[in-house]
């Protein structure tokens, strides 16, 4: 088998040089343990904070160790009486052709209504994460308007879908014309905004401001930097801002806690909380799982039947997982970034 470890740890944004794919010797299925051939491998923002050696709510991946991912793929072998080899199942197999877990760490996939892909993104975590902060932290209310930038995304996706549903105005924020097209069109968006093409956080707000003519009611924090700069001064007074991610600042180094952005000070930001009276809600979804099985029992059938849409971006093989990965960060990804591993 073969699997990407952490060559080394990443100054900035990670080059090639901090990866290495190579040849790892097949794990042997022990007790309750099940051994599954990987099909397809996800690619996610929060492996950049995984190889900087900083505390967080995660362990940073070892030198020399696989990096860190989720994966579906086919059981080849099993120890386990919960899966027999030809099922399908999810779990953190890592960046490797094949993975070997306790039956208890892995979600049986049913690859007959889906295609198993949709375990790494739209029913998967990131999926879930945009679901659930929207409608538990966001707390949206018909009539309202939200914001949400990465909108093309798995996790901006969902929040776009799942906010026009509940009758909010949806306004996203992308990298490029094509990606503002893909929202609109594709995710039912009301207005998509490129956030490239405005050379200041004032320049955007202005151009959000003219989206949002009755101010924002729910900004959904992914990016930071200069959408969160811009997007501030528009929030209402008791607006909602769970914070998702901050992908602007990831390689800044301490998982974004390095960075000094001149678009954003902390006095600013903590004025427009105090004077507009905001919530604002930090939260990591592998705290939430519990919610996972009404996550699937609302939106899998939505899914399954076309109501929700989703778009994914299919790097092909392990040793092109770097590549795609470090494109990612860069806005690279047309939709939810996946590897097909074989
Ligand atoms: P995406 O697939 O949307 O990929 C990341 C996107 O971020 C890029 O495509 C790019 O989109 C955007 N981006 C990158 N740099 C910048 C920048 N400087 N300014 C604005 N946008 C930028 O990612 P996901 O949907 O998987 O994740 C979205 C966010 O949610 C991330 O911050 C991630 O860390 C976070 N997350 C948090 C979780 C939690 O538990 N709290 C769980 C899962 C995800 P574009 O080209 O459109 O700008």
């Amino acid at each position: 088998m073969y699997h990407v470890a952490l060559a080394s740890r990443p100054s900035g944004a990670p080059t090639a040089e901090n990866f290495r794919y190579e040849a790892r010797p097949m794990p042997v299925p022990g007790e309750n343990e099940v051994l599954v051939r990987v099909h397809y491998m996800s690619l996610d923002p929060y492996m950049r904070g995984r190889m900087d050696d900083a505390k967080s709510y995660a362990k940073p991946v070892e030198i020399g160790a696989t990096m860190e991912a989720g994966a579906v793929g086919e059981v080849i072998a099993s120890n386990s009486p919960a899966f027999k080899p030809g099922d399908f199942a999810f779990g953190m197999f890592g960046w490797a052709t094949h993975g070997c877990l306790k039956a208890n760490l892995l979600r049986k996939v049913d690859p007959t209504q889906v295609p198993i892909t949709t375990s790494l993104g739209v029913l998967g975590m990131p999926g879930f994460t945009g679901w659930f902060g929207l409608t538990e932290l966001g707390k949206p209310k018909a009539g309202e308007t939200l914001v949400v930038a990465a909108a093309t995304g798995p996790v901006g996706s969902m929040v776009g879908q799942v906010a026009k549903s509940l009758g909010l105005r949806a306004v996203g924020v992308a990298g490029g014309a094509d990606k503002c097209r893909l929202a609109v069109e594709t995710f039912g968006f009301d207005a998509c905004l490129d956030h490239r093409a405005y050379a200041t956080a004032a320049d955007l707000r202005q151009a959000l401001a003219a989206e949002c003519p009755d101010g924002v009611d729910i900004y959904f924090e992914n990016v930071g930097g200069k959408v969160l700069s811009a997007v501030v001064p528009l929030m209402n007074n008791f607006g909602r801002i769970p914070i998702c991610g901050m992908i602007s600042w990831y390689n800044a180094g301490g998982l974004g806690a390095g960075a000094s952005d001149p678009d954003i000070t902390a006095p600013a930001l903590w004025r427009n909380i105090l004077v507009k009276f905001l919530s604002v809600n930090g939260f990591i979804i592998s705290n939430h799982f519990d919610r996972f099985p009404a996550f699937m029992a609302q939106v899998a059938p939505k899914v399954a039947s076309g109501e929700i849409a989703y778009v994914e971006d299919v790097a092909e093989g392990l040793e092109n997982a770097p590549a795609a990965f470090m494109a990612l960060l860069k806005g690279g990804n047309m939709g939810k970034q996946i590897v097909k591993v074989i």
